[in-house]
């Protein structure tokens, strides 16, 4: 059912022959004439590598494959290209094979929060299936670069099937995330059994879909598809632009169909050294995507997979950007800036400080224009309407058993005997005798 695009095809053109028409709207044809070896990146764009560049470009291959369709390759601004960010996006560099003290293969901790493969279930009511493990295009900076690109591990029918059996029976799962290698990279009709599958679980309430085909092989975004994915609703998609020169005519012809169809769209950004690592960047790529209505959802901060290193930023580069947003630009048009916590704590939102200080009356804030103000605290309020009995209320839908509120918003409920949260190892508590 996956299509494979590594591998050579003996009867593929010729690079110089694929560069006739690099935006053909056929996006089979774009699979099969994916550009995957240095020398056609060389023909195709009419670059060459220095010798002793291209050894270690060798080596990086084969850590993570090279595979690019014509379409991305041919957005490349060819004059300075090592730091074009497409090319950077989609050709190896030497720095790759640099692993650094604190990189990890898995540093989400993927697998280990896996009750079944293909399955990463870390937040209480959502799990993230991963149904393909090729993509159009590689991206040197992908967080899964330890499974994406193998077609040894191909997800299979039979571990499809597991997964989606833990999703019957794991009744507080109300959100899934189809994921990869990418979603899209299956057929029309093997994604819409699955989604079939997961529309007739009661408790699924949503389906997300994860693809960066409407930036890297938006052809695959036919009128077939959207059809097809408008009988699956409620069903939001989020795709993945790092940088405004991936909004083409192409792309914004992907973004509308899928909008028309009646998926809420939206955009999760890598953070990138030398790519988006900008604040202009930045708010065009997200002024862009709201024209196309897709809404920004997340900036990740690069993580800490192996071979990575020559992407991250300081996590003051973030915070810049999301200064230079907030107030500035729609506030619809601003993602939130997340870092996903090494060991699978989860996405960690990261935000410029806006309190600038507080008194039992007030809240001293500052907005973007660098204004202090305050905000005065109501001297009555009373929360008289609510009796703290959260298990017997009728506003708050499902009974707490369901709905249980952990970790820092669980000190916070009147219900709730935890006070305090401590780590298993503190030493403090270790003296205690009682805990001795
Ligand atoms: C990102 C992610 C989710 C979804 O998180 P949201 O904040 O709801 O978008 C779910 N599971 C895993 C493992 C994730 O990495
Ligand atoms: S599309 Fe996603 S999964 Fe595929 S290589 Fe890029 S970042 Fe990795």
């Amino acid at each position: 059912m996956q299509i494979s695009n590594t591998g050579t095809d003996a009867t593929k053109p010729s690079p110089a022959s694929r560069k006739i028409d690099p935006l053909t709207d056929d996006w089979l044809w774009q699979l099969k004439n994916s550009i995957t070896t240095l020398e056609e990146v060389e023909e195709f764009l009419d670059i060459r590598f220095e010798p002793a560049e291209r050894m270690l470009l060798e080596q990086t291959l084969e850590k993570f494959p090279l595979s690019v369709t014509p379409y991305y390759l041919s957005l490349v601004e060819t004059e300075d290209f090592r730091n074009d960010p497409v090319f950077m996006q989609a050709v190896p560099c030497a720095d790759e094979l640099i692993v650094q003290e604190h990189d990890m293969a898995d540093p989400l901790a993927e697998d280990t929060d896996s009750p079944v493969p293909l399955i990463t279930h870390r937040y209480p009511d959502r799990v993230l299936l991963r149904i393909s493990n090729t993509c159009s295009m590689y991206c040197r900076h992908c967080t899964r670069k330890r499974t994406v690109g193998d077609t040894d591990s191909l997800p299979m029918p039979d571990e499809i099937e597991v997964a989606l059996d833990y999703i019957r029976s794991t009744k507080g799962v109300r959100d899934v995330l189809l994921s990869g290698g990418d979603p899209l990279m299956l057929s029309d009709s093997r994604l819409d059994q699955i989604l079939t599958a997961l529309d007739e679980i009661d408790h699924v309430e949503v389906v997300r879909l994860g693809t960066r085909m409407p930036a890297v092989l938006p052809q695959r975004i036919t009128e077939e598809l959207c059809t097809m994915l408008s009988t699956h609703q409620p069903l939001w998609l989020n795709t993945h632009f790092n940088h405004p020169n991936a909004i083409t005519p192409e792309s914004k012809t992907a973004l509308r169909r899928l909008a028309d169809a009646g998926l809420p769209l939206g955009n999760q950004s890598v953070l990138l050294a030398g790519v988006n690592d900008c604040p202009r960047i930045m708010r065009r790529l997200v002024e862009r995507l709201v024209a196309n209505r897709v809404r920004p959802y997340y900036l990740y901060q690069c993580d800490l997979s192996e071979g990575l290193s020559n992407f991250r930023t300081p996590v003051s580069k973030g915070i810049e950007i999301i200064e230079n947003l907030i107030g500035h630009t729609s506030g619809f048009a601003v993602p939130r800036y997340v870092i996903d916590a090494p060991h699978g704590g989860g996405k960690i939102p990261v935000m410029p400080n806006c309190i600038v200080s507080w008194a039992p009356d007030r809240v001293v804030l500052r907005n973007y224009e660098g204004v202090i103000c305050t905000y005065q605290e109501p001297v009555d309020y009373d929360r008289s309407q609510c009796d703290h009995e959260c298990t017997t209320c009728d506003l708050t839908g499902p009974p707490p058993s369901k709905r249980t509120i952990h970790g820092v918003a669980g000190l916070m409920r009147d219900n709730n005997d935890t006070d305090a949260l401590v780590p298993e190892d503190n030493e403090r508590h270790g003296r205690r005798d009682d805990e001795a």
